[in-house]
């Protein structure tokens, strides 16, 4: 009798524990919800994407020293105006830029301040809120992402500052004995904890799992990594009761090691990069804006629009968010000197709008490559 009584009671503590968690406690109001969900459906309206425009003060300096320029904050200034005042071309490619602290607020040669141009251009201004990567202890070389300190009060500024996106970039290795499970889930954690605290202030999260492209593993090993990592990135959001609707994932495609001997065919790597994220990743998303993680300008077109042109249902926008694979050319073509201003320009127009035919899968290659097109942009255990 007892025992059946006790039984009685544990049931029934479980069906009041269920009639308490159906329901999140309130965290956005249907406005909110909206802002959030217009803010990511305009930046990856169709045929646009992201210009990754956010490299750290340390970042830029390796890229301008491949080019022998000194990385001083005039010569980072005068380089991002280049890209923010390309003409209209970009209008239909472009629908987002994120930026580094130090450019939000700095401003072009008539004393405009860069995110209020960008905002007159109908680009959606973005802001990288992550500190960096830290070692996570106790691990074989693996890490965590730091900046959650005072994330709330940034976050409540940038967006009075104009910005409307964030980007929190988490870092993950390929090797024999990683991820491991903890570096998984503490990544997964910090990115929904942050994305979190970005909904809270109108502020669309971009959630950047990026799975390096460092080693010598094949296809399949990728994608294998690449769908345990989403799956665990998704739980953690629902868990932290995010607003999928009003966010952005930002993952690497699904492609072999950068070692790897074997070369495999964009309509491969589309194939097994469809094939992890419909495994993965809600349709109530709105957005999946790839990194080009060190593969050379045209690679990361064509396997773009291999992604789009796959056979398989896609739910989701399927666009770029590119730094090395859209400036790698600009960069070069302006090597610093004020006379190649249009020249850099002609590059970054020449890239955007080839990744805007190819996030439409109409990408056709006329063989004609820019400046550094071909060229690996691979970097070893990349920061960013
Ligand atoms: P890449 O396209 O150069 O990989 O960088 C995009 C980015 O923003 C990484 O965080």
């Amino acid at each position: 009798m007892l025992v059946l009584l006790s039984s009685a009671c544990s049931k029934l503590t479980v069906f009041q524990q269920r009639v308490k968690m159906s329901h999140a406690y309130p965290f956005l109001t249907p406005e909110q919800k909206k802002e959030l969900s217009d803010i990511a459906h305009k930046i990856v309206a169709s045929g646009k994407g992201i210009l990754a425009a956010d490299e750290s003060t340390g970042s830029i300096a390796k890229r301008f020293q491949g080019i022998n320029v000194e990385n001083t904050e005039e010569n980072r200034r005068f380089y991002r105006q280049l890209l923010f005042t390309a003409d209209d071309r970009v209008k239909a490619c472009i629908g987002g830029a994120i930026l580094f602290h130090e450019t939000l607020y700095q401003k072009d040669d008539s004393g405009k301040v860069f995110s209020q141009l960008l905002r007159e251009k109908d680009i959606v201004v973005g802001i990288k809120v992550d500190k960096g990567v830290v070692p996570l202890a106790g691990t074989n070389g693996e890490t965590t992402t730091q900046g959650l300190d005072g994330l709330n009060e940034r976050c409540a500024q940038y967006k009075k500052d104009g910005a409307d996106f964030a980007k929190w970039r988490c870092v993950l290795k390929i090797t024999p004995t990683t991820p491991s499970n903890l570096a998984i889930m503490e990544n997964a954690n910090v990115l929904a904890r942050y994305a979190s605290i970005c909904q809270s202030h109108g502020i669309v999260p971009i959630v950047e799992p990026e799975i390096l492209p460092d080693g010598d593993h094949d296809l399949k090993r990728c994608q294998y990594i690449t769908e345990k990592v989403l799956a665990a990135v998704y739980k953690a959001l629902s868990d932290h009761h995010i607003y999928l609707e009003g966010t952005l994932l930002k993952p690497n495609m699904v492609t072999a090691g950068h070692s790897c001997s074997h070369k495999y065919a964009p309509q491969e790597i589309a194939m097994a990069t469809v094939t992890a994220l419909r495994r993965t990743v809600p349709p109530a998303v709105p957005g999946i804006t790839f990194l080009s993680g060190g593969q050379s300008e045209e690679e990361a077109t064509l396997n773009l629009n291999a992604i789009n042109q796959c056979p398989l249902h896609k739910p989701w926008a399927l666009t770029f968010s590119f730094g090395r694979a859209l400036q790698a050319s600009a960069l070069k073509a302006w090597s610093g000197k004020k006379e190649n201003a249009k020249a850099c320009q002609e590059e970054y127009i020449k890239r955007a709008m080839n990744n805007s035919q190819a996030a439409l899968g109409k990408y056709v290659s006329t063989g004609e490559k820019g400046a550094a097109a071909g060229e690996s942009l691979f970097v070893a255990n990349h920061a960013y």
